[in-house]
């Protein structure tokens, strides 16, 4: 059993989740590989019917299921019931995708011949996800696996089984062949591993950290497991001299601190060119005053606590160690108290930042972003691709030749232009470049590429 506690409030007991080991994995596994055949003859119709009626609950239960995401997760109120609407709109894009399951047909080069290019379920699928987004990248993950006739084996984050386990139980009512769709709480080193290992499981989607990533390639990997790897990010937001500054200072408070910092589309290194760099501090310092960190309950927070003691140690650390590498610490990146005990901090903006700076390289996965001077476009766009990583880039400018220029040269998977690097639509591709994807685009149509295979048929008439 494992406690689930509110980061908001640590004497707060969400509940007691219980916790699978090795071997009740390998017989979730069993229980989806007998089922994927039934699921996948159940055909689209009944597929699609089951998944909008997921959707449809999810929605109905948005605020029902958005407190309990926030109280567990410790995101506020109204980002969390919009997660869980996400989530029922994903559910419902996909229900329309299972009837759009489509191959091509053409003719051979040989007479007599005709071609076919089929599309067919991969499988069992292991689904391993993160805490920060409970809901919706479990969603944007099971949705594609289900609609395209594939069984499920999930892996929820230890920090979040309370939003699974809900998510599990409307799933558990719409009417699959059961065995289809399998929650297995527990730890990654155990119910992962086990996922990660199992000759039955054809394909991993996975969200978490770029080392937990690497190791999936190692272990999965080795045994030719298809594999989508959603990683860490360093996401750079440019501010050019010409920008709308209102516009460029709520990007870049949006898309670093908004849920707590904890996006993986976050920004963290804004790059801002020289005209525009003092105004542009002294306006984010303007706007960060103004936002309130609290109980990711309360209608006047702003900012909910980090998830976890260990992450909140983690960001706190990094504010050391900017500090010792001789970035100016701006504002805040203190631990803060509040009438119940929780994981809260200030956010923290650091200036004068190098690029060669950990802060400026390493992904934080919090409240923390730093400012890097630039001397021009160019410059800018040097310094914003000279990460490991390329997941977001955005840029904020009223110039066309330059956002041109950036939409095409960024390197990353998503491109921002005058709105925050984090914050994406439901139904085109999410995905990035270099050490932050691996594998397929999720989500939107091109999810398709990921949760099945092709087949291609000949037939002499
Ligand atoms: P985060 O920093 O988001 O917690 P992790 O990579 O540690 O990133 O965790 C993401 C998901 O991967 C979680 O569900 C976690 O339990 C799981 N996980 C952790 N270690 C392993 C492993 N060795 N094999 C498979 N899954 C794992």
């Amino acid at each position: 059993m494992r406690e689930n506690l509110s980061p908001s409030d640590i004497t707060d007991l969400v509940g007691l989740y219980a916790q699978a080991d090795f071997q009740q994995t390998r017989q979730a596994i069993q229980a989806a590989e007998l089922a994927q055949p039934l699921w996948a003859a159940a055909g689209p119709q009944r597929r699609a019917e089951a998944l909008d009626r997921i959707g449809t609950e999810l929605l109905a239960r948005r605020e029902e299921l958005g407190r309990l995401l926030a109280r567990e997760e410790g995101k506020v109120l109204p980002e969390a019931i919009a997660e869980v609407s996400r989530a029922g709109h994903i559910f419902k894009f996909f229900a329309g995708e299972a009837l759009r399951m489509s191959g091509e047909h053409l003719e051979s080069v040989r007479p007599g011949i005709e071609v076919d290019i089929l599309r067919q379920p991969v499988g069992v699928v292991g689904i391993i996800t993160p805490w920060n987004f409970p809901i919706a990248i479990p969603a944007w993950k099971i949705a594609p696996a289900l609609a395209y006739g594939n069984s499920v084996v999930f892996k929820p984050a230890d920090l979040v089984p309370g939003s699974a386990w809900a998510l599990a139980e409307i799933i558990s009512r719409a009417g699959l062949p059961p065995g289809t769709f399998n929650l297995v709480m527990g730890r990654g080193s155990v119910v992962g591993q086990a996922l990660a290992e199992s000759e039955s499981v054809r394909a991993i989607s996975f969200t978490g950290s770029t080392s937990t990533g690497r190791h999936l390639m190692q272990v999965a990997g080795a045994r030719l497991a298809r594999l989508q790897l959603e990683m860490g990010g360093k996401n750079p937001l440019v501010v050019l001299d010409d920008a709308d500054l209102d516009q460029a200072v709520e990007c870049a408070v949006q898309g670093a601190y908004f849920s707590t910092g904890q996006r993986c589309t976050a920004s963290s290194r804004f790059i801002v060119e020289k005209g525009v760099y003092q105004r542009f501090i002294e306006a984010v310092e303007v706007r960060l005053d103004e936002l309130r960190v609290g109980h990711a309950l309360h209608d006047d927070t702003h900012i909910g606590p980090v998830a976890e003691e260990g992450q909140l140690r983690q960001n706190l650390d990094y504010v050391d160690i900017g500090r010792a590498e001789g970035a100016r610490l701006a504002y805040g990146g203190q631990p803060l108290s509040r009438q119940t005990e929780g994981y809260y901090m200030s956010p923290a903006l650091f200036v004068d930042a190098d690029a060669d700076m950990r802060i400026a390289r390493e992904e934080i996965f919090g409240p923390v972003a730093c400012v890097i001077p630039a001397d021009n476009y160019e410059h800018a766009l040097d310094i914003a691709n000279g990460s490991p990583f390329g997941l977001s880039a955005g840029i904020c400018t009223r110039s066309l030749k330059h956002a041109t220029h950036f939409k095409r040269h960024a390197q990353s998977g998503m491109v921002m232009v005058n709105t925050p690097t984090a914050g994406v639509d439901y139904h085109v591709p999410f995905g990035g470049t270099k050490a932050s994807s691996y594998g397929a685009r999720e989500q939107g149509h091109k999810a398709m590429e990921f949760f099945t295979t092709v087949k291609t048929a000949y037939t002499h008439a």
